[in-house]
This record gives C-alpha cells, sequence and structure tokens, in this order.
C-alpha cells in the first residue's frame, strides 16, 4: 500500500509486513504445538485485534473456534483510562474450554485483567493470552503474556487493525504515531 506524503510524515515505522507475518506464524505454531491434542476457543478484541486475529487463526494448525468481545475504554485520547466497559458479549459456551484471549496491544494489563475475571464467570478450563503487541515495561496489574509476538517500550502505535481516533486500521504494517 502506498501511503500519502502528508500521513507518512507523522508515521515511523515499527514492524513492516513481513515482519509482522514472521511474528504471527512463529506464535501460530507455538500455540499450536502447545495445544496439540486439544480444542482452544480463541477470543479476538475488538476492535483493535480484527486483523490479528485473521490471520493468526490461518496459521494455527489445530481446530480451534472463535468468538470477540468488545470493549471500549472511556474517552478517546492515547493514554489508558482504566474505564472499561463491555460492549459486546461472548456468544459461545466457554465451560471447561481453553480459552486464549487475542489482544492487540497489551499496556497496563487493566483492561485485561477486566476480561480474565469476565471470561473466568463461565468457568473455563484454562485462560492464555496472546497480544500482538506488548508493553511489558507499562503494567499495572500482574497480567503476564503467554504468547507475546513483539516487545515495544513506551510510544503510541498504529496500523494492522489498531486505531488513533478510528484512523489508521488499514495500514498493512505497525507504525509508531509521532505527536
Ligand atoms: P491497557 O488496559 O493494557 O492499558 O490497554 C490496552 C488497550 O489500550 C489496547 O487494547 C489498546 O486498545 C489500547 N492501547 C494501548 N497502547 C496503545 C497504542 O500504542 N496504540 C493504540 N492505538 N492503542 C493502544
Amino acid at each position: 500500500m502506498k501511503l500519502e506524503k502528508n500521513i507518512m510524515a507523522e508515521l515511523i515505522p515499527v514492524l513492516n509486513e513481513d515482519e509482522i507475518k514472521k511474528l504471527v506464524a512463529d506464535v501460530a505454531q507455538n500455540i499450536s504445538d502447545d495445544y496439540k491434542d486439544s480444542e482452544i476457543v480463541l477470543i479476538g478484541v475488538l476492535k483493535g485485534a480484527f486483523v490479528f486475529m485473521a490471520d493468526l487463526i490461518r496459521k494455527i494448525t489445530i481446530p480451534v473456534k472463535i468468538d470477540f468481545v468488545a470493549i471500549s475504554s472511556y474517552g478517546s485520547n492515547t493514554v489508558s483510562s482504566g474505564k472499561i466497559k463491555l460492549t459486546r458479549e461472548i456468544e459461545i459456551d466457554l465451560k471447561n474450554k481453553n480459552i486464549l484471549i487475542v489482544e492487540d496491544i497489551v499496556d497496563t494489563g487493566l483492561t485485561l485483567k477486566y476480561l480474565i475475571d469476565y471470561i473466568e464467570s463461565f468457568e473455563p478450563k484454562s485462560v492464555r493470552i496472546c497480544a500482538l503487541l506488548d508493553k511489558y515495561e507499562r503494567r499495572e496489574t500482574k497480567i503476564n503474556v503467554d504468547y507475546p509476538c513483539h516487545r515495544i517500550e513506551k510510544g503510541f502505535v498504529v496500523g494492522y487493525g489498531i486505531d488513533y481516533a478510528e484512523d489508521y486500521r488499514n495500514l498493512p504494517a505497525i507504525y509508531h504515531l509521532k505527536q
């Protein structure tokens, strides 16, 4: 995809398409190996994880079921507010299932903490986390990402499904948004 010059000026490359492809294939392999002979339910967190989820499931070689939750954190600035609301609920049965939450970015971990509590209320067999980007240095909770694809430090990123005020989701690569 060719980017308009004025958009490009604000964006600093973090991961290109090939790098993302390799990271996704590697994590999918690890997931397929670890859950060999069992079935998993992948729960994608909308909207940011939709592109990652679509690529990830096509590289996983064991049976999977999928569902999505939608989360909104109040406000639309670039800092996590910690106030979280579920705007789409799980539809499939999670009881006694192996659950893998698929997130775009884990930052403070507050969103995941909320989500794990919600998912555990359905009495699953296990709950693990896969994240495209892990901002582990900014963690404010004890959340551990079982399958991180790539670790980044601070900064605000967009692209590959990840937005700023609903823009940039269609970019095929990941960029740091210069503010
Ligand atoms: P947490 O609750 O872990 O602090 O935040 C997780 C959520 O905040 C992510 O799912 C994502 O929606 C948003 N977020 C955190 N860092 C970034 C970022 O660099 N860019 C964008 N677009 N969203 C982010």
